[in-house]
């Protein structure tokens, strides 16, 4: 499936050109325009997905997998001293392209890139709700 206004179908199919570090039959991977550090790049299936939760599950299982193989090489290349993987879902958590995908972010030392959260405290109320609704 495809959605004819969307960038990242159109970019997944080649339609849009592309810095492009890897290609096969179900994701193409592209360099960020806009990276939060040097070699971000993205992991996009060819076919439409608005966000993880509507993501097919066998694709899920493979881009965990290329996102595995494609940080161990370009660590390599890049010579950066860490990772970051990312995927947000909907507005809230900082989704603005609706067409699932992978961030992956090289980190270097001493870098400005703002990925952090301000840890709370797990509170037993919290704890016993969702564990009982969940179960
Ligand atoms: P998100 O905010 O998680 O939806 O991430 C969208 C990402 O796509 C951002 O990091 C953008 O910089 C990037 N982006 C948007 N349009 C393009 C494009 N045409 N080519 C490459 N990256 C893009
Ligand atoms: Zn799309």
């Amino acid at each position: 499936m495809k959605d004819e206004n969307c960038i990242f179908c159109k970019i997944a199919a080649g339609e849009v050109s592309s810095a492009t570090l890897f290609e096969d039959e179900d994701f193409r991977v592209i360099l960020d325009l806009n990276p939060a550090s040097k070699g971000h790049a993205l992991i996009l299936p060819k076919e439409h997905y608005r966000n993880l939760y509507d993501l097919d599950e066998a694709l899920a299982a493979k881009a965990m997998v290329l996102a595995k193989r494609m940080v161990c090489k370009l660590k390599d290349a890049l010579g950066c001293d860490g990772y970051n993987i990312v995927q947000n879902n909907e507005e809230v958590a900082g989704q603005s392209v609706f067409h699932f995908h992978v961030h992956m972010i090289p980190r270097y030392k001493d870098d400005k890139v703002g990925l952090g959260w301000h840890m709370g405290t797990l509170t037993e109320e919290d704890k016993e709700e969702l564990l009982n609704k969940i179960k």
